[in-house]
């Protein structure tokens, strides 16, 4: 059996900024995925955005993780010289009834500490971006891209520099709380003995919790996954700003909105369907709702849409539900001390894990003090 004090579960974005974070106080530490190398799942399936934090409500984790999380981040890339472009974003009104949604922005971007906003008029806005169709627009300039596969690459690197383990391959099936210890078991025989084990498994996250002992129907920690689609155009080459129109008014996602990537290619999207089962394959029957969702602020023939990537969140809000933040939970109350649940981390999980990291180590110090 191997004795190690800390267990991290899951190499994706979040899981790689806890273990580089932990390992900063202790190096005790071992960071395990079921795949054959980091980000195989939904840190490498996304929009790549770096969020501002406008569109969340005050006080949850997710508007403080976000607003947190931008600027770790920012420096994050600046300090490791790794490639990311603040490009700002526009959010487009497209009628008149729109503009009171941007002004609700504003007011949750000025609460949430979102920097610079500004409302902009058509001509403004069009000044910015001549071939967005709009009445108004919501300039958000501490919006950027970033190279998420160099960023998990860095967050590896350090824990290992640090002294953490980093293996691959290695799926977690059991967790066994014993005294003060957990027995931790995986699909190739070993068994781990650890203090501390940090649930970052993302889509399976809920099933990791519940391999602990969480009830997930009393906790209302069942995740739900919701697939996204992308399309991309390699016909628009002028577009310098992310342009996003206003959300889903059931805040299930942000709406089918143009990114950038870092070589100025544009893509579309992701739509948003529940789904039961992880399938990345491209299901290709949305291209007309994504044609009619694109042209409301750009005008895009539909031929030149082209089927591009997929990915799939890890939400706790079903598809009847509202609002849900991020469930970041050390578990004592639940006699798993020792035991932190990162359950429904989708977006803003990739801005905010840098303070994902030093939330989950506060609360880890909270704990022992
Ligand atoms: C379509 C889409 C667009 C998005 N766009 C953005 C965006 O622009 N900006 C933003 O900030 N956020 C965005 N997000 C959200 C962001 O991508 C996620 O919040 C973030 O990537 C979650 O990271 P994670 O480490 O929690 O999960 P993951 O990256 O999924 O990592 C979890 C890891 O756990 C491993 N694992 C699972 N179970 C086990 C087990 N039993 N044993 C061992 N290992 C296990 C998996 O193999 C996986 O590698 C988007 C999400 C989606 C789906």
């Amino acid at each position: 059996m191997e004795q190690v004090k800390t267990l991290v579960i899951g190499a994706g974005a979040v899981g790689l900024a806890v273990a580089r974070e932990l390992a900063q106080d202790d190096p005790d530490l071992v960071l395990v995925d079921k795949e054959p190398s980091f980000g195989r799942h939904t840190s490498s399936r996304n929009s790549e955005v770096i969020h501002a934090g406008h569109y969340y409500q005050p006080g949850s984790l997710k508007a403080r993780l976000c607003a947190e999380g931008n600027s770790l981040l920012y420096n994050f890339l600046e300090s490791n010289a790794l490639p990311h472009k603040k490009t700002g974003k526009i959010i487009v009104a497209t009628n008149e009834a729109e503009i009171s949604v941007l002004n609700k922005y504003m007011e949750l971007g000025t609460i949430n500490g979102v920097p610079d906003m500004r409302m902009m008029s058509k001509a403004e806005t069009q000044a910015l971006e001549p071939r967005v169709k709009c009445v108004a627009g919501l300039h958000l300039p501490s919006t950027g891209i970033f190279d998420t596969h160099a960023f998990m690459q860095c967050l590896e690197q350090q824990a290992e520099k640090l002294g953490a383990f980093v293996v691959y391959g290695m799926e977690v099936t059991q967790i066994q709380k014993q005294a003060d210890r957990y027995l931790v078991s995986f699909t190739n025989g070993d068994v781990f003995e650890c203090e501390q084990v940090l649930n970052c498994a993302g889509l399976w996250a809920d099933q990791v919790a519940q391999m602990a002992g969480i009830d997930l129907q009393s906790s209302s920690l069942k995740q739900h996954w919701c697939k996204g689609e992308y399309y991309k155009s390699t016909k628009i080459k002028d577009i310098k700003h992310l342009i996003y129109p206003v959300a889903d008014p059931a805040g299930i996602f942000l709406g089918i909105h143009l990114t950038l990537n870092l070589n100025g290619e544009v893509r579309f999207g992701p739509n948003a369907f529940y789904v039961d089962r992880i399938d990345y394959q491209f299901e290709d029957k949305y291209l007309e709702d994504f044609h009619v969702s694109v042209n409301r602020y750009l005008d895009v023939p539909l031929v030149d849409l082209e089927p591009d990537d997929t990915g799939i969140r890890a939400k706790l809000q079903g598809p009847e539900d509202g609002f849900r933040d991020f469930y970041i939970q050390e578990e004592s109350s639940h006699g798993l001390c020792g035991l932190v649940n990162l359950i429904g981390i989708e977006s803003p999980g990739l801005t905010a894990s840098l303070a994902i990291a030093r939330h989950v180590a506060a609360l880890l110090k909270l704990k022992r003090d």
